[in-house]
């Protein structure tokens, strides 16, 4: 089952992970299953279905077919010349794909908001199809967008994994198998996280590839702290990390705070990223966009407010926090169109409780309680973002569940590791919750805030 760090923790663009990331990353993946035929295509043509078409409006999906589909890609997104490009698309009917020559591509007709057709491997499901001059559909994928950014082919949803777990060092697979090979070695989980990291890549490129995480996390929050503005979209959301930001800023030793207002800035580093994610900006998938926020605005805190806290350990929270994702992600899910709510802001929560008490000197034994703590309670949550935007409730709640993963990581370091609920059966219950959940509370926006938002 071994998932990367680079994995659970991706550099991409808002303001979703499964619903603009992982579709464009399909588009770019069909340009390449097409540049490998032997035969030549005139035109292409794509259909959104379940989640996709639901909300895809609201996440931009459309655009991020069709800019993948013209060779963009998250990590390298240039939203200027998106916007460009997509003006051209529009305007010709034609995309120039490299090494594909000039193909058509209307996207008013050739891009389908299918409601009616569920694809039966994953909600989030869209069909490329690639036609010849007649029009006739000569070519097709059908791809998955199954949270974080993950993508996979109808094939590759049921294909064994190309590596085997035999090949790395520590191949755990549930929480009690990582707590006893961290008794086993007398090692972290982090140290473990690295070994099994190392099985494929130098200590070189796993440093300065954290390194990298990390920079575009934090300046993620720093941009946001400082952009205003209404967001887009359509419900006229005003940014606020900005004004609370340097309200918190003058408020500084004015020896007039109260021990709350640390809460105050756990939110609006948080609410930073997910302005920023809401905005389509760059943001680190940490596990998904829409919870982008909770582990950077944990990390930001223990940095800025915890006595002793030193950057060059960002790379041990990582490795332990996608330790747990890895887990969660394995096990159940990381996906709001899955499981709801609990599987993207409880996911990363759980994450960010389990990195904070690593750094803070927890032993396996707390981390993995912290992590279950803040997973526990975020069960049942669920997935209603209004308008399909990923706005309301998605921007508090990251800071919410910020808040949530450091108080967690306390109380299990007040600990001796040993609690009732184990991390692993807290993860089973986060499936069956999700898999009994209504498709209305699963990223649909057909239920809960989504279909309540008042009339103003
Ligand atoms: S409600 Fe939660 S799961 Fe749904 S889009 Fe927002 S952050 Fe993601």
């Amino acid at each position: 089952m071994f998932l990367s760090v680079f994995d659970m923790f991706k550099i991409g663009i808002g303001p979703s992970s499964s619903h603009t990331m992982g579709p464009m990353v399909a588009a770019s993946r069909f340009l390449d299953h097409l540049r490998g035929l032997s035969f030549s295509v005139a035109g292409l043509r794509a259909s959104l279905h379940g989640s996709l078409a639901f909300t895809g409006v609201g996440h931009a999906t459309d655009r991020a077919v069709i800019l993948g589909l013209a060779g963009f890609t998250p990590e390298d997104y240039d939203a200027a010349r998106a916007e460009q490009v997509l003006a051209q698309i529009t305007a010709s009917g034609q995309i120039d794909a490299a090494g594909l020559g000039t193909l058509t591509f209307a996207p008013k007709t050739d891009l389908i908001f299918d409601y009616d057709t569920k694809l039966a491997g994953h909600a989030n499901g869209l069909r490329l199809m690639a036609t010849d001059r007649q029009g006739d559909v000569i070519a097709q994928e059908i791809y998955y967008s199954i949270g974080g950014g993950f993508v996979v082919t109808e094939g590759e949803l049921t294909a064994p994994p190309r590596k085997s777990d035999a090949d790395y060092p520590y191949p755990f697979e549930t929480a009690a198998q990582m707590l006893a090979m961290a008794r086993d070695s007398g090692k972290s989980i982090a140290a473990m996280k690295r070994a099994n990291e190392l099985a494929t890549r130098s200590p070189v490129a796993l440093d300065q590839g954290m390194r990298r995480i990390w920079q575009v996390m934090n300046d993620c929050i720093d941009r946001g702290m400082r952009a205003e503005g209404i967001l887009p979209g359509g419900l006229q959301v005003r940014r606020r990390a900005a004004a609370i930001h340097a309200a918190l800023e003058a408020e500084r030793g004015l020896n007039m705070n109260a021990p709350h207002t640390i809460n105050d800035w756990i939110s609006v580093y948080a609410m930073a990223v997910n302005e920023e994610n809401a905005a389509g900006g760059q943001v680190v998938t940490a596990p998904t966009n829409g919870a982008a926020g909770v582990v950077p605005a944990t990390i930001r805190y223990w940095l800025d407010h915890v006595p002793g806290a030193n950057e060059a350990r960002v790379g041990e929270f990582l490795l332990t926090a996608a330790a747990i994702g890895g887990l969660v992600k394995h096990n159940a899910s990381i996906s709001g169109a899955e499981c709801g709510c609990q599987a993207e802001v409880g996911s990363a929560a759980a994450m960010a409780a389990a990195g904070l008490a690593a750094v803070l000197g927890g032993t396996p034994e707390q981390v993995e309680n912290a992590a279950e703590i803040a997973l526990e309670h975020h069960l049942g949550m669920t997935c209603d973002p209004v308008k399909g935007l990923v706005q309301v409730p998605c921007i508090e709640r990251n800071g919410l569940g910020a808040i949530k993963a450091i108080s967690a990581a306390s109380l299990a370091l007040r600990g001796d590791g040993t609690h009732f609920m184990p991390l692993d059966n807290c993860i089973e219950a986060m499936r069956q919750t999700g898999a009994d959940m209504s498709e209305k509370y699963k990223e649909t926006a057909l239920g809960g805030l989504a279909v309540n938002v008042p009339n103003c």
